[in-house]
């Protein structure tokens, strides 16, 4: 590992309860415009409480099952990008002391861009909603999955007084990807 890459991580126990979470994680949120993540205690709350939706749940229980089955890591790819900037990390799930397990999420790259406002979390939305991937953090138009940029232009969304609301899911690629990392 180079000595500046950044890890944020954290342990959880049998029943998926959050055990501890280190302090990069915490700061990382707070960075991260997720402030409630930084200032409320994780400790005790279950790992499934701060996943959106019922997909990205499924992956992370077979994740889970796969590294507790067989004891092997598991690590996949993911974007955890700010308006700003994009962010490629990866997230490696490996087994602990005691049956826990630590989940580590390291950041791989960044590449600085012009902010894009569909990402701002305190913007005021219409009523639409755009779906987004969760992992690669494409947004759905028709039966496309683009990168943000490219939405907002297919989309002519700096033409709308509102932008849409964003939710959550994962792409076809992205879910091929996973059960192509779980099988492996
Ligand atoms: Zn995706």
């Amino acid at each position: 590992m180079n000595s500046n890459e950044e890890t944020f991580s954290y342990l959880i126990d049998r029943d998926c309860l959050i055990v501890s979470v280190d302090s990069s994680f915490k700061q990382f949120a707070l960075e991260n415009e997720a402030p409630e993540l930084a200032q409320q205690s994780l400790i005790g709350k279950s790992l499934f409480g701060f996943l959106c939706d019922h997909n990205t749940e499924v992956l992370y229980r077979q994740m889970i099952e796969r590294v507790r089955g067989d004891g092997r890591p598991v690590t996949v790819p993911f974007r955890c990008d700010s308006p700003t900037e994009r962010r490629y990390m990866e997230l490696q799930i490996s087994p602990a002391e005691e049956g826990l397990l630590h989940f580590c999420s390291s950041m791989k790259r960044i590449e600085p861009r012009e902010s894009v406002a569909l990402l701002e979390q305190n913007s005021p939305r219409s009523d639409e909603i755009l779906l987004q991937c969760g992992w690669c953090k494409k947004v759905n138009v028709g039966d496309e999955w683009l990168e943000v940029e490219a939405a907002v232009e297919r989309l002519q969304l700096f033409s709308r007084p509102l932008l849409p609301e964003l939710s959550h899911g994962i792409c076809a690629s992205c879910k091929l990807q996973l059960m192509a990392d779980l099988e492996s």
